[in-house]
């Protein structure tokens, strides 16, 4: 009895991994009582977070799907417009595309980064344009923490003179070239959720080089009210920023970042050195000057060579309590987007079909590693 307890103790796919020093910012914000949205640990982390990415602007809050939500209203995204987005995501990367009554327009990845196919992009634009309907906005992913081909999507964005956001939700951390993702676009977006590199129990930010935006995201985030001494409001705002309680989190989180990504790409070589060999399985992987914090390992099964599925793999896992995750379902797979138009090559269903994320927090032990390669030579026939 006693053993089965000790045996069930769950392994997370990602699990909050506090630093040990978020208490003394929340300690700071109760002896100062900014038990607010607003005070010093906001201030702070978003000077934190700006400098440590190299941004010039931030501006924390609630989530971010609230980010991507500002960040298409400060492109005047709106009513019957189209946004592209990248269909292989989670969906709150396009959900606040319909918060705006726009449609998104969704394109596939290709294999080498599972992103954004900056040549199915182009042809997506040009198909749009002849439509008769220029995209407002292009939405691009970081997903599971690897660069997309920024190089040539930024020059496809500029070349039809279409705004970029970059959907850094899943990369903090990550690099291009030696620049951080979040910051090649018009605006970048990071995510605190609890599942994330690092978190704040649930929050976001929306960085950008250009302060009006970063100035208009912050107004609209606080319910958007005007200089004056009453309550006078010229816009429709909204109530999206961060807490100081939650920053006070994100403080002690960001100080950690550096050891957080170590951590995150010494699992992934803990299951290359496990799986590497094995014909049929294949991971996702750094490409040229790419360089990804890992935050999530990813594989393909490929059962024709396995003669095993992603799915048996899950349960297996499922039966010794540690919890894998198939990749995210596309977004024009989605019931809820079934009528939506979508520019595809078939990869991100294929990935999809054979793809798993393997457990990844920064915190998994040695005895847990254990477990799980159990769970791994059994099922792959491991000598
Ligand atoms: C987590 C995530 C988001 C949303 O972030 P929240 O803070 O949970 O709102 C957006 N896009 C991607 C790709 C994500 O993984």
């Amino acid at each position: 009895m006693r053993k089965d307890i000790l045996k069930s103790s769950k392994i997370w796919l990602s699990s909050p991994h506090m630093s040990g020093e978020e208490m003394r910012y929340i300690n700071e914000a109760f002896e100062s009582n900014w038990v607010a949205p607003l005070g010093p640990n906001v201030d702070g982390f978003e000077n934190e977070l700006a400098s440590y990415l190299g941004a010039q602007h931030c501006c924390a809050l609630s989530s971010g799907t609230a980010a991507i939500h500002l960040a298409l209203i400060n492109l005047g995204v709106g009513i019957g417009d189209e946004v592209i987005c990248q269909s292989f995501t989670f969906s709150a990367t396009a959900n606040p595309i319909v918060y705006q009554g726009a449609t998104p327009i969704f394109v596939d990845s290709e294999p080498e980064t599972w992103n954004m196919d900056p040549a199915l992009l182009e042809e997506a634009i040009r198909g749009r344009i002849k439509k008769g309907k220029k995209p407002k906005a292009i939405i691009i992913v970081h997903l599971y923490g690897m660069p997309a081909k920024v190089d040539e999507i930024v020059s496809i964005a500029q070349k039809y003179d279409i705004p970029l956001v970059e959907d850094a939700a899943e990369a903090l951390g990550s690099r291009y070239n030696d620049r951080f993702c979040g910051t090649f676009g018009t605006m970048g977006v990071l995510s605190f959720n609890g599942n994330k590199i690092i978190t704040t129990s649930g929050g976001g930010a929306l960085v950008s080089d250009n302060q009006e935006y970063i100035q208009k995201a912050r107004f609209l985030a606080t319910q958007a009210r005007d200089n004056a001494p009453h309550y006078q409001h010229s816009n429709i705002g909204y109530n999206y920023r961060m807490s100081n309680i939650l920053a006070g989190i994100g403080r002690g989180q960001l100080k950690a970042i550096d050891l957080r990504v170590k951590q995150r790409r010494a699992n992934n070589a803990f299951y290359r050195e496990l799986l590497g060999g094995i014909e049929g399985v294949s991971f996702h992987t750094e490409s040229g000057s790419r360089y990804s914090n890992y935050w999530l390992t990813s594989i393909l099964i490929d059962s024709n060579k396995t003669q095993r599925t992603r799915e048996e793999l899950r349960l297996a896992f499922e039966a010794e309590n540690i919890e894998s995750r198939p990749l995210w379902k596309p977004m024009h797979l989605q019931p809820v987007f079934n009528d939506v138009p979508a520019y595809t090559n078939g990869f991100s269903e294929k990935a999809f079909e054979m793809g798993l994320c393997l457990p990844s927090g920064s915190n998994l032990t040695d005895i847990e590693k254990v477990r799980i390669s159990g769970v791994l030579k059994t099922f792959f026939n491991i000598k």
